[in-house]
């Protein structure tokens, strides 16, 4: 296809992130600390711990130094919360660059992977870049279809996908389905658990891989700073994973892939748990005003686990993305849902000021 990159790379569509606060402002002259709602990538509207704040500051004075490449702290205090060793902890610049280093690390273009459709585009960006075919199962309303998914495993299988709470949809998929799932995979098929919003699930029957490591060999479960912790802009996720997977993992990271200030700020996140239980509650909370709200307008509103709403409007989502965007209020229109809008949690006044734009645009 093309002389310089394989047809894999040649057939990505760029990562489409949501529309920056900036740019808002610039094409429709608002004013941003009063004018401009953001509520398109699920960052936490509570900001920042405090805690973070202040660790990061200190940390600034020593950016001369390169950062500890191991992020031995950070790592520590991540096995300990997860009573595991720190060897079976690696930490990357996000989450999103520790999808596509497990891609490079255990798959090649001989092996396959799957994944739900609609889930988290990095999936299939990350095995296009590295030419690994895949095979993207349909929800099934509106979440994943595990048996569907397990069908869909081939001797070639090498890793399969699950975003537990999913995005787009904020759905989960229960203990007893994924107990019985991961159980049943070979156990040469790489599990990753994307677990981004697994602090605001409060489904009961909502469990992590980190609790269910026992039940398949090759299961990585993911997590990041970036949503219920409020670091989006430092980059900081982590995986756990059987220390032999790991140690394959760190041979393949680029050295100091985290930097010191993330580093420190992720490390004295971890450890606010006031800030983070506020955040849970706030979301719950607005959560169900947000849904409640969205549903007066007579739009359907899919059940969420996590900190945004996917919300189907019954008719092209496109201009009322556009037209909501002139109001300074920002949501995620979505290419393969055309007539949804994933809408992030915000505070009470945030969401009050989605909900009237919305009114005011449907008419
Ligand atoms: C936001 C998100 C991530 C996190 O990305 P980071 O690179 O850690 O910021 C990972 N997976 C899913 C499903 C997400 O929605």
């Amino acid at each position: 296809m093309s002389d310089w990159v394989t047809d894999g790379i040649a057939s990505i569509r760029p990562y489409q992130p949501g529309t920056p606060i900036a740019e808002v402002v610039r094409r429709f002259g608002l004013d941003p600390a009063r004018d401009v709602v953001k509520l398109a990538s699920n960052e936490n509207p509570l900001g920042p711990s405090p805690l973070a704040i202040d660790a990061a500051r200190q940390a600034l004075s020593g950016v001369h130094r390169y950062p500890d490449s191991a992020a031995a702290d950070l790592s520590a205090a991540i096995a300990r919360k997860f009573t595991t060793t720190t060897d079976a902890v690696v930490v990357g610049n996000g989450s999103n660059e520790l999808l596509e280093l497990i891609v490079r690390t255990f798959c090649t273009p001989q092996h396959h992977a799957v994944f739900g459709e609609p889930s988290f585009v990095v999936y299939p960006l990350a095995c296009l870049a590295q030419g690994v075919p895949f095979t993207a199962v349909p929800l099934r309303d509106w979440k994943h279809d595990l048996p569907a998914m397990a069908a869909a495993v081939t001797e070639r299988t090498r890793i399969v996908f699950v975003a537990n709470p999913n995005n787009p949809t904020g759905t989960h998929v229960g203990e007893a389905e994924l107990v019985g799932f991961l159980r049943d995979l070979p156990d040469g098929v790489i599990v990753v658990l994307d677990e981004a919003y697994a602090e605001y699930a409060s489904a009961p029957d909502y469990r992590s891989g980190a609790d269910l490591r026992a039940l398949h060999p090759h299961l990585i479960t993911l997590r990041t700073f970036s949503k219920i912790y409020g670091l989006a802009g430092f980059r900081v996720g982590y995986a756990l994973m059987a220390e032999s997977l790991a140690a394959y993992v760190h041979r393949v990271r680029a050295p100091f892939n985290v930097g010191s200030v993330a580093q420190a700020a992720a490390l004295a996140a971890l450890g606010d748990e006031p800030h983070l239980r506020r955040s849970r509650e706030m979301n719950l909370a607005e959560r169900g005003f947000l849904s409640q709200g969205l549903t007066g307008l007579g739009l359907t509103v899919v059940p969420s686990e996590a900190n945004f709403v996917l919300v189907n409007i019954h008719r092209d989502a496109e201009p009322v993305y556009q037209a909501l965007l002139r109001h300074g209020v920002i949501v995620r229109a979505l290419g393969n849902l055309p007539q949804c809008l994933r809408i992030s949690v915000g505070t009470r006044p945030e969401n009050e000021r989605c909900l009237s734009a919305l009114a005011t645009v449907l008419g």
